[in-house]
C-alpha cells in the first residue's frame, strides 16, 4: 500500500461566532448541539478505531474549523483524551488548534495548553482596520496581536498566523505593513493566502452583483512574489506555495496532506485518505450526528483514484511542497520521469524557476508562483 509511514487526524468542530463574507467552510452559528456533536465525534472515532487502532503512526491531530477556540478547552481534552485512548499517537504528535481572535485569551489558552494542545494557528488575515472590517472579521488588529501573545505567554510556542493577500484595493504598501506586523509576533510560521472567490459566499455575491471589484492576476502576482522576498529576509523559508516556516517548524499535519499522506478526518464534512480512498463526510450538524448515532460514521461519498491519477497527485503535491524525489518518484510508479521531461527540466532551471541537485526537483519562489502551469506540462 502507498503513503504508510506517517498519518494524522483532522477533527473539524463546526461552530462560529458568525459568517466571514469569504468563507466556504462548513460552519454552523449556534452552539445549540455542541453535547450531541461530541458525543457523535467520539462515536465515530470509535468506529475507525475499531479498524486502525493498531497502527503506531499518527504524528498530528488537527482540530480545524469552523472556530475551535470557542469550544471550552475541557472539551477539546474530552476529544484529545479519546483519541489517545483509542489511537496510537505518538508522544510528541503535534497538536493544532485554529483559533480566532476575540474568542480566547490568556487563562483560556493556558487551558487549552494542558488539554494538550501544543500548536495553535491564528486566523488573523490582516491588520489593515478597513480589511479586517471589509472581511467581517470579529477583532480589530490589536485583538490580533493580543491572542499571539497569550498564546506565547500561555506556553503555546509554537505559532502560525493565517493572512489573506490581493484583497480589494489592497497596495504592496498596505501589505507589507501587514506583514511587518506579523514577523514583529513572536511566530514561527505563516501561510499566505491569496484572496480566493469561492462558489456561494457572501463575497461571491457582492462580486456578482457588481458591489465589489477584484484585483487583477499582475496585482497578485507583485504581492506574492513581495511576500516570498520580505518572508524570506526574516528568516521565514517559503516550504510551500503558500506556507513559510522558521527551520524546523513546518507543519506537519499539512504536510501529510501534501505529502500524500493518510489521514483521518472526524467531524461534519470532513475528509480522509486512507487504504487509497478518499472519503468525505456529510455536511449538516444534523445529519452527521443522526448518520454516526445509526451507522458509526457519516460518510456520504467515496473515491478511489487511479494509478495514473495517484502518481499526478503525487508530483503535483510535491512539486507545490518541498520538491520531487525523482527516484522514489520512478521507483513507486515504475516511471522515467527525467527521460520524458528533460528537456522541461533544462527550460526550468535556465529560466530559475527550479532547482534540480541530482535527487529533487524543486520550485523557486519564481517557480512557486506558476507552479500550476508548470505541473500542467510535466507528462
Ligand atoms: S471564523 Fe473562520 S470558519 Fe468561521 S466563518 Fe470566519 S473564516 Fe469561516
Amino acid at each position: 500500500m502507498f503513503f504508510r509511514d506517517h498519518a494524522g487526524i483532522y477533527i473539524h468542530i463546526p461552530f462560529c461566532d458568525h459568517k466571514c463574507i469569504y468563507c466556504d467552510f462548513y460552519s454552523i452559528i449556534t452552539s445549540d448541539n455542541i453535547q450531541a456533536y461530541l458525543k457523535a465525534l467520539k462515536k465515530e472515532i470509535d468506529y475507525y478505531a475499531e479498524k486502525y487502532q493498531n497502527r503506531n503512526n499518527y504524528v498530528s491531530v488537527f482540530f480545524g474549523g469552523g472556530t475551535p477556540s470557542l469550544m471550552e478547552p475541557k472539551y477539546l481534552g474530552e476529544i484529545l483524551d479519546h483519541l489517545h485512548k483509542r489511537f496510537s499517537i505518538k508522544q510528541s504528535a503535534e497538536i493544532t488548534m485554529e483559533t480566532n481572535p476575540g474568542t480566547v485569551n490568556r487563562e483560556k489558552f493556558r487551558e487549552f495548553r494542558h488539554a494538550g494542545i501544543n500548536r495553535v494557528s491564528v486566523g488573523i488575515q490582516s491588520f489593515d482596520k478597513k480589511e479586517l472590517e471589509f472581511l467581517t472579521r470579529i477583532h480589530d488588529a490589536e485583538t490580533a496581536k493580543s491572542a499571539v501573545y497569550d498564546a506565547y505567554m500561555a506556553g503555546i510556542e509554537n505559532l502560525s498566523l493565517d493572512l489573506i493577500f490581493n484583497l480589494p484595493g489592497q497596495t504592496s504598501e498596505i501589505w507589507l505593513k501587514t506583514l511587518s506586523e506579523a514577523v514583529n509576533l513572536p511566530v514561527k510560521h505563516i501561510s499566505a493566502y491569496s484572496l480566493i472567490l469561492e462558489r456561494g459566499t457572501i463575497l461571491n455575491k457582492m462580486v456578482l452583483k457588481g458591489e465589489i471589484d477584484l484585483q487583477g492576476e499582475e496585482i497578485d502576482a507583485d504581492l506574492y512574489e513581495k511576500t516570498i522576498g520580505f518572508l524570506g529576509d526574516y528568516g521565514f523559508e517559503q516550504y510551500e506555495v503558500s506556507n513559510f516556516a522558521k527551520p524546523g517548524y513546518e507543519c506537519v499535519h499539512n504536510s501529510i496532506y501534501w505529502q500524500a499522506k493518510e489521514y483521518h478526518g472526524f467531524g461534519t464534512s470532513a475528509h480522509s485518505y486512507f487504504d487509497g480512498k478518499r472519503r468525505w463526510n456529510v455536511s449538516s450538524l444534523k445529519f452527521y450526528i443522526d448518520a454516526v448515532n445509526e451507522k458509526g460514521h457519516a460518510i456520504i461519498g467515496e473515491e478511489e483514484l487511479t494509478f495514473d491519477e495517484r502518481k499526478e497527485e503525487y508530483r503535483y503535491l510535491y512539486l507545490r511542497h518541498t520538491g520531487l524525489n525523482i527516484r522514489e518518484y520512478d521507483e513507486l510508479f515504475s516511471e522515467d520521469f527525467m527521460t520524458k521531461n528533460e528537456p522541461l527540466v533544462l527550460e526550468l532551471i535556465n529560466h530559475g524557476l527550479a532547482e534540480y541537485d541530482g535527487v529533487t526537483l524543486q520550485m523557486t519562489g519564481k517557480g512557486y508562483a506558476v507552479c500550476d502551469e508548470i505541473i500542467a506540462r510535466i507528462e
